[in-house]
């Protein structure tokens, strides 16, 4: 089992499909052990994206990630890391696949509706990043036998 690390960006939630992303999540059987609204500050910000902060676009990305407060999910299940990229999709909302959430909800780079952990690794730094250790929950997910089987 993993977990990984998923921001409902405030391209989502000004559009009121927060909850269908969430949804989605949910349906593909990943349990939710995380769960809570924030203001990203600029430190923040500049801490979760520092490979682009040199970039010229870089304060376009900051405004459009304080346009509102995010939802901040961690969701866990078997490969959670990879199984949440696939359902995110590529970064450009254009080009990403339909079927995945960027594909079906986003028509822009910039505005592209969800964050998701690119590996295990980042996905431990960015949950001790935005969760304190008790806002993660263990609890048992009753449909487990139903969602996993023996795989
Ligand atoms: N972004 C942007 N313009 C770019 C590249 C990235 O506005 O040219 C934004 C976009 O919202 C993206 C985020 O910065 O989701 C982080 O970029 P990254 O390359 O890490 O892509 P991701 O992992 O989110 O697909």
């Amino acid at each position: 089992m993993q977990v990984t690390f998923v921001i409902v960006k405030p391209s989502a939630i000004q559009r009121g499909i927060a909850g269908e992303v969430i949804s989605r999540f949910e349906k593909k059987g990943l349990q939710i052990v995380g769960m809570k609204m924030m203001s990203l500050s600029d430190s923040v910000l500049e801490e979760h994206y520092a490979h682009l902060k040199a970039k010229s676009f870089f304060g376009r990305i900051k405004d459009s990630m304080q346009a509102s407060p995010v939802i901040l999910m961690a969701l866990k299940g078997v490969d959670a890391v990879e199984v949440v990229r696939k359902m995110t999709g590529s970064t450009n909302g254009r080009e990403a696949q339909p079927g995945t959430i960027r594909g079906d909800y986003s028509i822009s780079v910039q505005e592209n509706i969800v964050h998701a952990s690119d590996s295990e690794e980042s996905a431990k730094v960015e949950l001790k990043r935005f969760f304190s250790e008790d806002e993660i929950y263990t609890y048992p997910q009753l449909t487990l036998p139903n969602v996993y089987a023996n795989d």
